[in-house]
This record gives structure tokens, C-alpha cells and sequence, in this order.
């Protein structure tokens, strides 16, 4: 599709430079009639670069073809063609005699296309001067400048950048996005084990979203590395009210906080209970299943998960139910049960895991920022047959 737009613009604009050479008499009909044909002709034998160059060369830029150029630019870098796309807005802005607001449009266009070719210094530079100007350059400019920061991983840069975003209706938004770079932050810092700088990112952060289950996440995450495990369970039994969803990420933490803590059991089981009424997670029954197991024994844990698989079936629980039987089955029918554990793992083993609620975007691993739509805290658990 993408290719055919491109024939067409390129005839059409070469179309139109070849017009307007003979409306204008500045050239000779004959010698821009002669690039229209060469244009076309390297078209016909699928020479877009040349094309390209010859589109350049002969549609001379002034505002009734600055759209033209704009939209050849833009396909240009649709279709990864990144160093071209360089090419056509550099060369609209060799041409003085533009407008600013043109100029402003053609600098932003030139931002994205460095952006995307990785050229983060140039790309900064640009969106420094324009991140200047008012209205949309200024929030389209700080959009992009966000970018750059989340992908060097500046953090600290990224959150400032968000403040001057966080306005109006993207407000909420923002403020989402700032409170993931303080969680970011927080976990450097715990890996480098400076727990006292990651507790106030831990501070930031819940400043600026003080439902974002992560937040939670990570405060328990240094409780526990602090020794403070009753702590670490306070935070992370937030998790059900901030949003159940998340609560399968918190499950190994919490069980390692209990076990080290000096609560009792009861406790995890009724909120695993309570979190299993929010959310049919098939990560919370298996868990609950294993406190069970301790105190009732192997037929009532059974019991306790085919009833789950009822209303909620996934192939996650029914493995685990056949490896229950497995134990307690003899001859031809202990050799059945492997057969479907070996198809019912078959089953799963190359579904993605995680889904962007935002854009679809799916993995076999949890991220918090999605590396399709670059939004944050939209990647959850999948629910349903192959998930959750
Ligand atoms: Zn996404």
C-alpha cells in the first residue's frame, strides 16, 4: 500500500513541478519535461531512490508544494526509510524564504525522523529550541524529547519533561508515567543496594500516583531487603485495592515476606481469598492450593481447584490438577495422565503471557512500559483459557 503511495505521490508531485516550470517559464519546458520522464522512467523500473533524488531536484520548494514535500517526508520514514526522509526535510530547510510556522513544522518532522534513526544528540538538540516555542510544537516537541529520556533511561530528565506534560486532560496520564520513572529510579538504587535514595524515589513516586500497584511493588520489595518483612506485607496487600490484577506479580515476595515474618498463615489465606473474589487468577488459586496442601492434605487441595477450573478454566490449573492424580495413579492410567500433561503443556508453551491493554501489544514477560505504544502500567496478566 505503502508503495503504491509512494509511485503516486512522486508522479504526481514531479507532475506538478513540471507544470509549474512551464506556467512560471523559469526553466525550459523542455529540460523539465525531460526530469518528469526520467522520473517516471525510474519509477517504471523501480528506482524509487533515484526517484526520490529526481523529486528533489525538480519540485522546488515554496508553500503551494510544502505539503507535497511534507508528505513524501512523512511515507519516507512510514516505511523506515529513515535516511531519505533525512534528505527531503533537510532540503525544505535549505529554502530561507519559508514562514516560521513552516520552518517550525519541517524541524519537528526532521526530530522524529533523527529520533527514529537512533540519532538521540541531534534529535535532542532540535527539540531543545523548539520545546521553546507555544502550543502544539512546544507539547508535540516535549512528547517527543520524553522519548528520548525513556530510552537513554534518564529518568530524573524524563520526570521533569512529564511535569510540563502533565497538564489538562493528559494530567492523569502523566502523572502515571512520572510515578514508573520513580519506580525506575527506586530499583537502580536497590540493585545497588542504596536503600535509603530508593525509599525517597519510592516517596516521589507515590506522589505522583499513589494508586499505581508498582509503587507498592517496589516498597516491598525494599522492606524485604531492609529486613522489615511485616512492612513488606503491609505494602504489598495494597496491591488488591490499587488494582487485583497485578496481585500474580506480588505473590513470590509476599509468601517470602510471611515465611520470614512472625504472622500467621491465616492471614495470607483471607487475603488470597478476598484477592481470588476480585480476580479469577489461576497464580492466587495455585498459591492458596499450596497453604491448603499443609493443612488438609492432597484430596481437598484437588477438590479445591477443580471447583476453581469450573467456573474459571485455564490450562495452568488443569496441569496442575493432572499432577496431582499423576502421584496416585498406577499403569496405563498414570501413562494416559502424562500424555495429556504433555499436550495440555504443549498447549501454552508459546502463548504470550502479558497483554497492552492500550495497544494490544503482547510477551511471555511483564514490562511496565510497553515497547509497542510506549505507555505505561497498560501491560497486565491475560485472563482466560491460556492465562490467568
Ligand atoms: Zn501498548
Amino acid at each position: 500500500m505503502d508503495n503504491w503511495l509512494l509511485y503516486v505521490l512522486i508522479v504526481g508531485a514531479i507532475g506538478i513541478g513540471w507544470w509549474m516550470g512551464r506556467r512560471e517559464r523559469v526553466k525550459s519546458s523542455e529540460v523539465t519535461g525531460n526530469n518528469y520522464y526520467q522520473g517516471l522512467n525510474y519509477l517504471l523500473n523501480e528506482e524509487p531512490d533515484r526517484a526520490v533524488a529526481t523529486f528533489i531536484e525538480d519540485l522546488e520548494v515554496n508553500k503551494d508544494t510544502l505539503e507535497t514535500h511534507l508528505a513524501l517526508g512523512s511515507l519516507l520514514r512510514r516505511r523506515g526509510e529513515l535516511e531519505k526522509a533525512v534528505i527531503v526535510h533537510e532540503n525544505i530547510l535549505k529554502h530561507q524564504h519559508l514562514d516560521k510556522d513552516s520552518i517550525l513544522t519541517v524541524q519537528l518532522e526532521l526530530a522524529q525522523d533523527y529520533l527514529l534513526a537512533g540519532l538521540l544528540d541531534r534529535a535532542e538538540d532540535l527539540l531543545l529550541q523548539l520545546c521553546q516555542e507555544t502550543g502544539h510544537i512546544r507539547t508535540e516537541s516535549l512528547k517527543l524529547m520524553l522519548e528520548i529520556y525513556e530510552r537513554e533511561r534518564e529518568w530524573h530528565r524524563a520526570a521533569e519533561i512529564g511535569e510540563l506534560l502533565a497538564v489538562g486532560d493528559d494530567s492523569e496520564k502523566y502523572e502515571r508515567f512520572i510515578s514508573h520513572y520513580y519506580c525506575e529510579i527506586a530499583q537502580e538504587l536497590l540493585k545497588l543496594k542504596r536503600n535509603e535514595e530508593a525509599g525517597q524515589a519510592i516517596s516521589d513516586a507515590i506522589g505522583h500516583d499513589a494508586g499505581n500497584p508498582r509503587v507498592s511493588l517496589v516498597q516491598g520489595q525494599l522492606a524485604v531487603a531492609e529486613g522489615r518483612f511485616n512492612d513488606a506485607i503491609t505494602c504489598l496487600m495494597r496491591i488488591k485495592d490499587q488494582d487485583a490484577t497485578y496481585v500474580p506479580e506480588s505473590l513470590d515476595l509476599l509468601v517470602q515476606a510471611y515465611q520470614q515474618s512472625d504472622k500467621p498463615v491465616e492471614g495470607l489465606k483471607h487475603y488470597l481469598t478476598e484477592c481470588l473474589e476480585l480476580t479469577p487468577s489461576i497464580s492466587i488459586v495455585l498459591q492458596l492450593a499450596d497453604i491448603f496442601r499443609e493443612t488438609q492434605g492432597d484430596e481437598a487441595v484437588a477438590k479445591f481447584i477443580a471447583n476453581h477450573l469450573k467456573h474459571n478454566p485455564t490450562i495452568r490449573g488443569l496441569t496442575q490438577l493432572i499432577d496431582m492424580h499423576i502421584d496416585n495413579a498406577q499403569g496405563v492410567s498414570k501413562q494416559n495422565l502424562s500424555i495429556l500433561r504433555s499436550f495440555a503443556e504443549a498447549l501454552v508453551a508459546d502463548k504470550p503471557a502479558y497483554r497492552c491493554k492500550s495497544c494490544g501489544f503482547d510477551g511471555k514477560k511483564m514490562r511496565w512500559h510497553c515497547p509497542s505504544c510506549k505507555s505505561w502500567g497498560t501491560i497486565a496478566p491475560i485472563f482466560g483459557l491460556e492465562g490467568e
